[in-house]
């Protein structure tokens, strides 16, 4: 029987915002474990929450972004549950009026475009981190990450395949990093995934599904697609019927196991949040936002192709990373030179990366500094070597381009006097070689610029030599 596996994703985000999203603790990742609480994101008793207008902001960002609805009216619910990471014993959520609904992400797979739907978008808060002790030491609480507000990003059960949801998920990480709304740390969690997995005949009714949560890099999530996918099958094959279950992923041994039955909504007494006021979203506030949306990578794309006359590859390239997109439009806007600020940084800058496994989000380098480099090479007053060896001067040392090829001495002598004698003084020495020029063997040609480039050091004008070369040498 031929079989088809479907996939739905809920994406947590956490979102970058300065401080939480009922009060005023940072929200900053670490730090001494509860140091960054209050008694309101700690669960005190009688203390009253106040929501962060930045948050609905970010939500709303990225609902106008995949094309959702937004919802004008909406609420907080509580969601209750007992765990040791949650003090209050409840997580404030939005079961009832998700801030934004039915959106759409497009992927590309094998060449293929193809949309995804989104459910809803909901915004929520954190819960704390349970750390277990070596031995029998016990386990502790940090409620640093309580109240740090996230993003809940529910899709369709539209993915088809692994590759289909790591298009969606880099997709959808390029969108929150160009958006400024959360800094995708998969490592810090900022970025988390949970995987809803089912298998069914072709165009079937959905299977039974399994929820997989603990899935932190974009491997594990491949890993534990290919493992759950034929674990379900082999269920189904042998005549077994799929459990609707939470299963943990352990990466280190590449498996699954059951966590718990799976919980429905009722099991978490929803009720609306007494403690917040009503989200109204007016027209003015929602305009304002919308006017303020920044330039996506896929807009920026189109943008270099068109006004720089950029190749697709090129601006690929440069929009792989805000970082990267970022740097290439200050270099270009200070020279006025894009083609040539798209080459330094598609040329230069990236092998500079890729040499040091340099990752985009770690890229600080100083456009002013770097435009001047081009202004430099293409007036003429330095050639292309030293402009190359002045790039990395500036990256890695953040080195001033003017002091940097003084001290080397690598401005280009063009100075008609310095290389009429040069030039004068090679003829000289090299007779035999301008009398094969004068025979006809254009070799000798290189070989007497080869030695004026010689006596000129690194900071010869080469297209001057070469002018006054055969300005000197007649005929
Ligand atoms: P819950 O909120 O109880 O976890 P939802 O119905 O909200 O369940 O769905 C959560 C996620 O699971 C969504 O991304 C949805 O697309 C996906 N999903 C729902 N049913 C299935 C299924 N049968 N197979 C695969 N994914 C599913
Ligand atoms: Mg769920
Ligand atoms: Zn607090």
């Amino acid at each position: 029987m031929s079989r088809e596996v479907v996939i739905g994703l809920e994406v947590h985000a956490e979102l970058s915002t300065k401080s939480k999203i009922f009060c005023g603790c940072t929200t900053e990742f670490g730090g001494e474990a509860n140091t960054h609480v209050c008694p309101v994101c700690s669960g005190m008793p009688g203390v009253l929450p106040k929501l962060n207008r930045t948050v609905v902001e970010y939500a709303v960002k990225l609902g106008l972004v995949l094309g959702c609805s937004i919802t004008r009216n909406g609420k907080f619910d509580r969601k209750n549950y007992f765990y040791p990471d949650l003090p209050k014993a409840y997580q404030v959520s939005q079961l009832y009026t998700p801030i934004c609904r039915d959106g759409q992400i497009e992927i590309w797979t094998g060449g293929q475009k193809k949309p995804i739907g989104i459910r809803e978008i909901h915004m929520e808060e954190d819960a704390g981190k349970l750390i277990h002790g070596p031995g029998d030491s016990g386990t502790f609480m940090d409620f640093n990450r309580c109240g740090v507000p996230l993003l809940e990003i529910v899709s369709q059960p539209d993915f088809r395949s692994g590759d289909e949801v790591i298009a969606c998920l880099e997709q959808l990480r390029e969108i929150l990093l160009y958006l400024d709304i959360c800094d995708c740390k998969m490592q810090e969690g900022s970025l988390r995934t949970d995987v809803n997995l089912s298998i069914r005949q072709p165009g079937g009714e959905l299977g039974v599904r399994t929820e997989m949560k603990n899935l932190n890099s974009f491997k594990a999530i491949r890993r534990a697609i290919e493992y759950e996918t034929e674990r379900q099958i082999n269920i189904l094959e042998r005549g077994g019927e799929i459990m609707q279950e939470t299963r943990r992923w352990d990466d280190e041994k590449g498996e699954s196991c059951g966590m718990r039955s799976k919980e429905n909504a009722h099991d978490y007494r929803y009720f609306p949040e007494p403690d917040l006021l009503p989200i109204e979203i007016s027209d003015a506030w929602l305009t304002g936002i919308k006017e303020n949306l920044p330039e996506l990578a896929h807009q920026k794309r189109q943008r270099y192709i068109r006004d720089y006359g950029l190749s697709e590859k090129e601006a690929s390239v440069l929009t792989g990373h805000k970082n990267i997109s970022g740097l290439f439009e200050d270099i270009s806007e200070q020279s006025g030179e894009p083609t040539e600020a798209a080459h330094m940084v598609t040329g230069s800058i990236m092998y500079l990366m890729n040499s040091r496994a340099m990752l985009p989000e770690e890229l600080r380098a100083d456009g002013s500094k770097l435009a001047v480099l081009i202004s430099f090479v293409l007036s003429g007053k330095i050639n292309r070597n030293t402009y190359k060896e002045a790039i990395e001067a500036v990256f890695t040392k953040d080195a001033d381009p003017e002091t940097y090829i003084a001290e080397k001495g690598l401005f280009m002598s063009s100075d008609d006097k310095t290389i009429t004698g040069i030039v004068t003084e090679v003829l000289a020495d090299h007779a035999a070689a301008a009398a094969d020029y004068h025979s006809g063997r254009e070799k000798a040609f290189g070989f007497l610029m080869g030695q004026v480039m010689k006596k000129l050091g690194g900071a010869g004008n080469p297209a001057m030599a070469e002018k006054k070369l055969r300005e000197l040498l007649g005929g």
